[in-house]
């Protein structure tokens, strides 16, 4: 079997039937990378920024940021490296920038609050970001949004800082996509109104089901709750890859269940664009999409939606299905 994966090295991401895809890697710094290119992955769909900011013990200058996310998008050699700005807070503390405790810290202060609340160290991120962008294809995206607000909010902080920096560099940024995490239910309530305002959704399936199950991502004993496979959770999900595809904005998904094996045919039969996941992940995942068929992955969902009452449900039909395709 692993020689079978081996192969899938170089070969497209694509159905048995000819629909393409990106199958790309997640990552927490550019030591990563060398694993990525040797996985054969499409890209970067997730730079969990966080890192650098954690391993460090002073806020990184503009300067060492820049050199690392120039350094990880060179080795790309013209694959996109999706970078997520700054998502601390939470349960990732940092030692140089103290935060007050909170009872419940994934409600808390985090993320894109911390970025608007804070927003030196944004610009920071961003201009270094700009500036790396010279030197690949670089796509940022903010994590946690919850309303447009907050979205509109980061984008001018964007776009100012863009603004300064083409002052000597008219070009800078040009090639940059800009895009949002899906990682709150509100935000994939609201996903219709919120893709006129990106070039990308990427959903973070960690956050979202944390959030809609009510479910601490974090804590065993509330583990049953983390239902990828959920009827309603996939009908939330179709309804955002939906909404983006009604404004052309690509769909991506970045947390653990675009590397699950059951969600895989239910995900290409909603019509998911970019599949991110641990590199370890991305040959099984390609040598799977290769045999499937887009068309029957779309009546299976059908099938899932109209049919089941449950997680349960839903992973026997996907595993009797699988047998058979
Ligand atoms: C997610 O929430 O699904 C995600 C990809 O982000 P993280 O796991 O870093 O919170
Ligand atoms: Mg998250």
């Amino acid at each position: 079997i692993r020689e079978q994966w081996q192969r899938m090295i170089d070969q497209p991401s694509v159905t048995a039937d000819g629909h393409s895809y990106k199958i790309a890697a997640n990552i927490g710094s550019s030591v990563d990378i060398p694993a990525v290119i040797e996985n054969g992955a499409d890209g970067v769909g997730l730079f969990r920024t966080e890192f650098l900011y954690m391993k460090s013990d002073h806020l990184p200058t503009e300067e060492e940021q820049f050199i690392a996310y120039r350094r990880a998008v060179e080795q790309l050699n013209g694959k996109r490296l999706v970078v997520r700005t700054l998502d601390i807070g939470g349960d990732k503390p940092l030692s140089f920038m103290p935060l007050p405790k909170e009872m419940n810290p994934f409600l808390g202060y985090r993320a894109i609050r911390i970025a608007l609340d804070r927003p030196e160290m944004f610009r920071t991120q961003l201009r270094a970001l700009l500036r790396a962008s010279e030197y690949g294809k670089i796509s940022i995206m903010f994590p946690m949004i919850t309303t447009l607000e907050e979205l509109q909010k980061a984008k001018q902080i964007y776009y100012e800082e863009q603004a300064k920096l083409a002052v000597n560099h008219p070009q800078i940024g040009q090639d940059i996509r800009l895009g949002m995490m899906i990682e709150v239910p509100l935000a994939a309530l609201n996903a219709d109104r919120l893709a006129s305002e990106v070039e990308f959704f990427s959903i973070g399936t960690n956050d979202l089901i944390q959030y809609c199950f009510a479910a601490d991502r974090g804590n065993d004993a509330v583990s049953y709750l983390y239902q990828p496979l959920n009827p309603t959770f996939l009908k939330l999900i179709k309804h955002i890859i939906d909404a983006g595809h009604a404004h052309n904005t690509i769909v991506a998904m970045c947390g653990e269940m675009a590397g699950d094996r059951y969600a895989l045919p239910l995900l290409i039969g909603m019509g998911l664009d970019v599949y991110s996941m641990s590199a370890g992940s991305i040959l099984r995942t390609r040598s799977m999409m290769r045999k499937l068929d887009r068309r029957k992955c779309e009546q299976l969902y059908q099938k899932a939606i109209a049919t089941c009452d449950s997680m349960t449900a839903v992973k026997e039909l996907v595993q009797k299905w699988l047998l058979k395709n």
